[in-house]
């Protein structure tokens, strides 16, 4: 008997052992340096303003500097990446080199800490020269909270952003969410605008969170955020598909500013989408809302055709209206129906601005504003998460 309890014991710290050492190592690390794809540079050639940079490979670099007088020009000729130095074709470079300066970098115009990389991609027949930038986990999310947030906002709803934006690199990091980099530039990810966007008292905010990222269940969550609720969150389910415990929807009565928006279609309007779209519903007879979830927004919209109906649901309700007009913003909206000489116009009525799932800015920045740290505010937009150090 007493064999049999220490060999249970025994077991039961083995498998414990097991179990906290995988996710100690999948779960809390952050890599020394990160790369994000620069896609919004989406070129066949940049210019580097630097008077003086280094050239190199797998962040091994040459000792000696390449001088310009006024500009260096990385472009594709055919196959090739050239480097061009004042008007001159100079190198013809392998893919995946690097370079860096003893400053930051000048790309376009536009600052970047770190290293660049350079690589080239065949798009539609074509090479487009591709390029990441590799620096810490800091150095980019001073380029991001900024670039996602007024700097100007309170402390702690900027403390938020700057968690909530390091939780999301790390899980786009662990879902490898891009083949070739761990995450990109712009909106699909998280915009990072590198060096200009920053500001010193928000990077103080970042340097102070240092390490801080959100779990669940000691998991790296999807920290999705987006801009304004107007009063409910979204259950992830009722946007992306499946649900997640963490993402539900929550009345959200801590947004003092709620972006109120108004968005007219035409019943010609519609058959104009429908048109780009070779979708024939005939002659269109109505539009109307066919479900609202228990979080206030639409689910599902009906659009009735003499020959057939066309149902959106969910993200798609967004896209379809976006598709010919910009402006309408959330699925938190009533619609009012009025009669016209072609037929009928239809007026979304909204509230809120963004998908509604998880963190709302707007809400952070009034829950800042109530004297809310910023722990209080990711843990009542994040269900039953934890702030844990990585
Ligand atoms: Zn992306």
């Amino acid at each position: 008997m007493f064999n049999r309890k220490i060999f249970l014991i025994f077991i039961l710290l083995f498998l414990s052992v097991f179990i906290f050492s995988d996710f100690d190592v999948n779960a809390f690390e952050i890599p020394d340096k990160i790369s994000v794809g620069l896609d919004s540079f989406d070129v066949s050639e940049v210019i580097i303003d630097n008077k003086e940079i280094y050239l190199g490979y797998d962040g091994k670099f040459s000792e000696c500097a390449l001088y310009c007088n006024n500009s260096f020009k990385i472009y594709i000729l055919n196959e090739d990446i050239i480097l061009n130095i004042d008007g001159v074709d100079m190198i013809n470079l392998n893919d995946n080199f690097q370079i860096k300066a003893n400053d930051c970098l000048k790309l376009n115009s536009k600052r970047y800490r770190g290293i660049l990389e350079f690589y080239k991609k065949k798009i539609d027949l074509n090479y487009k020269l591709k390029i990441i930038n590799l620096l810490s986990c800091n150095e980019y999310l001073y380029g991001v909270v900024c670039s996602e947030m007024p700097h100007n906002w309170p402390e702690q709803a900027l403390k938020a952003q700057a968690v909530a934006a390091r939780t999301y690199l790390l899980s786009s990091i662990n879902n490898k969410t891009h083949k070739d980099f761990d995450i990109c530039d712009k909106v699909h990810c998280q915009v990072y605008k590198g060096l200009d966007s920053e500001y010193s008292r928000v990077n103080d905010f970042i340097d102070e969170t240092e390490n801080k990222c959100i779990v669940y269940n000691d998991k790296i969550i999807n920290a999705y955020f987006f801009s304004s609720s107007g009063g409910n969150t979204d259950d992830v389910e009722n946007v992306w598909g499946n649900k997640i415990d963490y993402l539900i929807g929550i009345d959200d009565k801590y947004e003092s500013e709620c972006k109120i928006w108004k968005c007219k279609f035409s019943k010609n309007d519609i058959q104009e989408i429908l048109d780009k779209k070779n979708i024939d519903l005939g002659e269109i007879i109505d539009l109307s809302i066919d479900e609202i979830n228990k979080n206030n927004r639409v689910n599902k919209i009906l659009i009735s055709g003499s020959k057939s109906n066309l149902i959106l649901s969910k993200q798609s309700i967004i896209n379809f209206f976006n598709s010919i007009k910009t402006g309408f913003l959330s699925r938190n909206f009533y619609i009012e129906k009025n009669d016209t000489s072609d037929g009928f116009e239809i007026i979304f009525n909204g509230k809120g601005y963004g998908h509604g799932v998880g963190m709302s800015q707007y809400g952070a920045k009034g829950m800042s504003d109530s004297g809310f740290n910023f722990i209080e505010i990711l843990k009542f937009y994040y269900t039953g998460v934890e702030i844990a150090n990585s």
